[in-house]
C-alpha cells in the first residue's frame, strides 16, 4: 500500500491518493515530428505505458502537441526548461501536464503567467528537480547535490508555485545516485503530501539501467513511496515500460499481465532454452490481456513441471520435442521446431 499523497488529475488519470502506480516513460522522437511521435506513443502504451512525456525544446514542439493530442489516447507530460513561452504554448496545444522547473523558467512575473495558465486550465505541473538543477547557493550549503539539497531545492520551488495560489502539483527529486535518491525521495515524503513521481535519473544503459532503476525504484515503493513511475534507460523506451511494469509486477502491485519464468537450464537440459525463452518472452510481451496469468519455460520435463506448477501454462523441454503442461500437469508433446507458436496459440487461448 503506497503512502497516502493527495490527488491529483491528469487528463484522465488520477495520480495518488492511494490510486495504483502509473508507469510513465518518455519519447525520444523528435517531438515535431508528429508521425514518428504518434508511433511511438502507441507502440509504448500497447506494452502498458501509461502517461508519456515529450521533450519541448522549441516552439515547432510546442505546437506539434495539438496533432499529437487529437490521435493518442493517454495523457501527454510536456517537458519544458528555461522558457516560459514553451510553457504556456504547451498548455495551449492540449498538454494534460507540464515538467518545469520553477527557478530557472524566466523569473517571478513570468513563472505567474504559466501558473495562472496552468490554474486556469486544470493542468497539474510537476516540479522536477535533479541532483544537476540544484542551485548554486544550495550546493554551497550542503557541499554538493546532497539528499539535504536536494529536498530543500524542490521545496523551495514547490514553494514558488503554492505562493501563486496553486497546489495541483507532483514532484520528482532524482539523483543517478540510487542511495542517494532513496534518502532524497523518504526526507521529502515525510513533509510533503504531493503525489510523487519517482526514478532513477541518468541511469545508465539498458542493463545495469534495469539493475539500478529496479534497486531504487523497488525499495521506495516497498516504502510505500512513489505514485508514478519512470525507469530511464539509454535505449529504446519500450524497454523502460517493459521494466516498469516488472518492477511493479514483482512487488504485486500490478495486477494484470503475463509474467514469464524460465529455469537457469542446467546438465538435465537437451533443448536449446535459452533461446526459446527469449522468442516467448519477447511474444508475450505485445500480448494485451486484462488477465494474471503466470508461464513457465523449463529445461527438462523431469523436474520443470513440478517446479513450476504454480503457472498456469508452461513447456518443459525433452528430446526433440517439448512437453506441454498446464498447472503442473502433462498435457501433451510438442514438436521442437513449432514449440514457440504452439506454444503462444495455447497460450491465447487462457486469454
Ligand atoms: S527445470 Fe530441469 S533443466 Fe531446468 S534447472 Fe530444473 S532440473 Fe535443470
Amino acid at each position: 500500500m503506497n503512502k497516502q499523497t493527495r490527488q491529483v488529475k491528469v487528463g484522465k488519470i488520477i495520480i495518488g491518493g492511494g490510486q495504483r502506480v502509473i508507469v510513465q516513460s518518455m519519447t525520444n522522437t523528435k517531438t515535431e515530428n508528429v508521425a514518428e511521435t504518434i508511433t511511438q506513443i502507441h507502440d509504448l502504451q500497447k506494452i502498458g505505458c501509461e502517461l508519456i512525456r515529450v521533450a519541448i525544446p522549441n516552439i515547432e514542439a510546442a505546437s506539434a502537441l495539438k496533432e499529437i493530442k487529437k490521435a493518442i489516447d493517454i495523457p501527454i507530460v510536456a517537458d519544458i526548461h528555461f522558457d516560459y513561452k514553451l510553457a504556456l504554448a504547451s498548455m495551449e496545444n492540449g498538454a494534460d501536464k507540464i515538467r518545469i522547473n520553477p527557478g530557472n523558467i524566466g523569473g517571478k512575473q513570468k513563472l505567474k503567467s504559466v501558473v495562472d495558465a496552468a490554474i486556469e486550465r486544470h493542468i497539474p505541473i510537476r516540479v522536477g528537480v535533479n541532483s544537476g538543477s540544484v542551485e548554486e547557493k544550495l550546493l554551497v550549503k550542503y557541499g554538493g547535490p546532497t539528499p539535504d539539497a536536494m529536498v530543500e531545492s524542490a521545496l523551495s520551488n514547490v514553494r514558488m508555485i503554492e505562493e501563486l495560489g496553486y497546489d495541483q502539483i507532483v514532484i520528482s527529486i532524482k539523483s543517478s545516485n540510487v542511495l542517494d535518491t532513496i534518502e532524497s525521495y523518504k526526507k521529502i515524503s515525510e513533509v510533503v503530501d504531493y503525489p510523487l513521481h519517482i526514478g532513477i535519473t541518468e541511469a545508465g544503459t539498458i542493463r545495469k539501467g534495469t539493475i539500478k532503476s529496479s534497486v531504487g525504484i523497488g525499495c521506495l515503493l516497498h516504502q510505500g513511496i512513489g505514485d508514478t513511475i519512470r525507469v530511464s534507460l539509454t535505449g529504446d523506451p519500450r524497454e523502460e515500460v517493459i521494466v516498469g511494469r516488472e518492477i511493479l509486477r514483482n512487488l504485486g502491485l500490478l495486477d494484470i499481465g503475463i509474467e514469464v519464468i524460465s529455469c537457469p537450464t542446467c546438465g538435465r537440459c537437451s533443448v536449446d532454452l535459452i533461446k526459446i525463452a527469449d522468442e516467448i518472452d519477447k511474444r508475450v510481451e505485445c500480448i494485451e490481456t486484462t488477465k494474471k496469468l503466470k508461464v513457465a519455460v523449463m529445461g527438462c520435463g523431469v523436474n520443470g513441471p513440478g517446479e513450476a506448477k504454480d503457472a498456469d501454462i508452461g513447456i518443459a523441454g525433452g528430446k526433440g520435442d517439448y512437453l506441454l503442461f498446464i498447472k503442473g500437469k502433462p498435457v501433451r508433446k510438442i514438436d521442437e521446431n513449432c514449440a514457440v507458436d504452439i506454444f503462444i496459440n495455447e497460450l491465447k487461448k487462457l486469454i
